[in-house]
């Protein structure tokens, strides 16, 4: 089985790189020389101690924020300097460990505005209300309510987002980094909090936009969701990778034990 991984692994292509990342903020360093490769249609779990710099991996990365030094590069194109709606549109989709949604939306609303803020003609356009525009409208309604079938949210489409259950909102936020239509897909703490069988249904869910052909870099503190979903896992502490590998390896890393899973227990 882990063999058949690594041969995997071999044959398929690099989509993220990341080369020697380091932030400081400040006097302190938040990430320090991090290396990271990540394959296409690959689920990458990032775990470690709260302030071991995982989030700001993602900012880095998403464009949020520029690192002190390093790269990080995007089917082969650097991303470094680029603009947080620069990188999105490279296809980067992302969920925030808070929730951002549009509370006083419908779950429908929430998506097609996302599909507005990625695809939206010029506004003197938009008045112009043009057979095209209309057409245009049309089409990102038809592509939010694909969305929400795949996601399993076309039932609740008309509900407020905020009185979706807390499962259902971490769901709709993945809808919405959907509409982008992602090539990597970062989320962070998407099931922190969740009971288990909600666990189980954005973990599902995260497959399936696996299987599309998406990789997916996941940031979690519930053991059980890293270990049964990811290919493979990396350990951030103090803003170091300290290890890396399959989930079974990493289970039976004693570094990685002494300096978080044992904390956790
Ligand atoms: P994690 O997500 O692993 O819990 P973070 O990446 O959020 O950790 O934070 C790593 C360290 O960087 C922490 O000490 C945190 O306080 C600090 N940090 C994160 N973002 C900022 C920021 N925008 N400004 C200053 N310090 C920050
Ligand atoms: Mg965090």
């Amino acid at each position: 089985m882990a063999s058949d991984t690594k041969m995997i692994e071999k044959k398929s292509k690099k989509v993220l790189e990341v080369r020697k990342l380091t932030k400081h903020f400040g006097g302190l360093a938040a990430l320090n020389d991090v290396d990271l490769d990540v394959s296409e249609s690959e689920i990458l779990g990032i775990i470690g101690p709260n302030g071991a710099g995982k989030s700001t991996l993602f900012n880095i990365i998403a464009g949020f924020f520029p690192p002190t030094s390093g790269t990080v590069m995007f089917k082969g194109k650097e991303l470094t300097g680029l603009r947080a709606d620069q990188v999105a549109h490279q296809g980067i989709g992302r969920t925030f460990q808070a929730s951002t949604l549009f509370k006083q939306f419908t779950v429908f609303d929430n998506v097609f505005n996302a599909f507005h803020m990625h695809y939206r003609q010029p506004p003197w356009k938009a008045l112009l209300h043009t057979r095209a525009v209309r057409q245009e409208e049309g089409t990102m309604k038809q592509k939010a309510m694909e969305i929400l079938n795949f996601t399993g949210l076309a039932s609740q489409k008309d509900k407020l987002a905020e009185n979706l259950s807390s499962g259902y909102q971490k769901i709709l936020a993945i809808s919405i980094a959907l509409a982008t239509n992602p090539k990597l897909l970062l989320l962070d703490e998407p099931v922190t909090t969740l009971s288990p069988h909600m666990v189980e249904a954005v973990m599902g869910l995260v497959t399936k936009v696996r299987d599309t052909g998406t990789t997916v870099l996941i940031i979690e503190h519930n053991m059980k969701a890293i270990m049964d979903y990811c290919d493979r896992i990396a350990v951030l502490a103090y803003g170091s990778k300290i290890a890396e590998g399959l989930p079974r390896e990493i289970g039976e890393n004693k570094e990685v034990v002494e300096a978080y899973l044992g904390v956790m227990g």
